[in-house]
């Protein structure tokens, strides 16, 4: 496989993922750049999520598809945003605006755990009846401050307990070696590899 779309448009997630699977010889396209329209979200889970991304990506490229559906789980608020990060301040989109609304519903709370979750899903045609999939958890902890510049989304007020910083102050390359969306795709290559 050299060449998949990614059923995303987040800039972000595009980086992420083309630095993971360059080394493998894989180029990323980015669906918008195939003409592909962005597939709704309606479900209550992040796999089906992936899932219709991914489905919707390849039947309209015709490549093999990858999709990650991902989002913040604060413990305090019964998992929320989760599914529903990366509109959790209502549309348009805005990261500014979800992270605010998070602190607010934080604020006072004395458990800040919160953990990022990550489904990658592989499929190498729209109908494919066994779809690869993978998925990776981050442990850390919701912060009233941001701090960093790198990253994206809810990156300025996700503080990884074990460094003592928060994930927009790590490098690419560090991020993507402990995020959730680094382990994801680390174990949907191994599923790959499994299949060779
Ligand atoms: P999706 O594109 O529907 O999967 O939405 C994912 C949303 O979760 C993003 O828009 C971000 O708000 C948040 N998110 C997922 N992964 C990360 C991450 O690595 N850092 C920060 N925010 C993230």
């Amino acid at each position: 496989m050299k060449q998949l779309v990614l059923a995303s448009s987040n800039p972000g997630k595009l980086r992420e993922f083309e630095a993971l699977l360059a080394p493998l010889g894989i180029e990323v396209v980015p669906q918008a750049r195939l003409g592909v329209p962005e597939a709704d979200e309606p479900h209550v889970t992040f796999v089906e999520n992936a899932l219709a991304k991914a489905r919707n990506a390849s039947r309209h490229a015709r490549l093999p598809a990858l999709a990650d559906d991902s989002g913040i789980c604060a413990a305090a608020l019964g998992g929320e945003p989760g599914v529903h990060s990366a509109r959790f301040a209502g549309d348009p989109r805005s990261d500014e605006r979800n992270n605010e609304r998070l602190v607010a519903l934080l604020r006072g709370e004395a458990d800040r755990r919160a953990h990022f979750y990550c489904v990658v899903v592989l499929v190498r045609h729209a109908e494919d009846p066994e779809p690869l999939i993978a998925e990776g958890r981050w442990q850390g902890e919701v912060a009233d401050t941001p701090r960093g510049s790198g990253g994206f989304g809810y990156d300025p007020y996700f503080h990884v307990t074990e460094l003592g910083l928060r994930a927009a102050e790590l490098d690419p390359r560090q991020k993507n070696a402990i995020s959730h969306r680094g382990k994801a795709l680390r174990r949907l290559l191994a599923l790959l590899r499994e299949e060779e």
